[in-house]
Formats: C-alpha cells, sequence, structure tokens
C-alpha cells in the first residue's frame, strides 16, 4: 500500500514554521503548528498577538 505519499515524509516536506512563542515556565517555544507569520515572528493561533514580558499570570 502506498496511497499514502505526501502524507506524512519528513524527506520530502520541509518542516514548517513554528510558532516562535517563548513559553518561560517550561523553557521551550511553543512551537505549534500552523502558523502565521507576523512582523515578530512566526505564531501559531493561540500566540498571534505581542506578548507582555513579565506577565505571568496565565496558569
Ligand atoms: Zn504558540
Amino acid at each position: 500500500m502506498t496511497d499514502a505519499i505526501g502524507h506524512d515524509d519528513p524527506a520530502r516536506r520541509p518542516d514548517p514554521p513554528r510558532c516562535t512563542h517563548w513559553i518561560g515556565p517550561e523553557r521551550r517555544y511553543c512551537g505549534a503548528t500552523p502558523t502565521r507569520f507576523y512582523a515578530y515572528g512566526y505564531r501559531c493561533a493561540e500566540h498571534n498577538k505581542i506578548g507582555r514580558p513579565g506577565q505571568g499570570g496565565a496558569s
């Protein structure tokens, strides 16, 4: 069965741009997809707003 061509082949598909939102508490980038490109970088739907450094109210 080879009817899954192009479905999930990382060797053929370049990595999609991932969300560059920095998750401070987790010490990692969000990395979610899909993203849109903004002036401040690629951001997923959840992080498409300019963040407020220092704001740690989110649980
Ligand atoms: Zn994100």
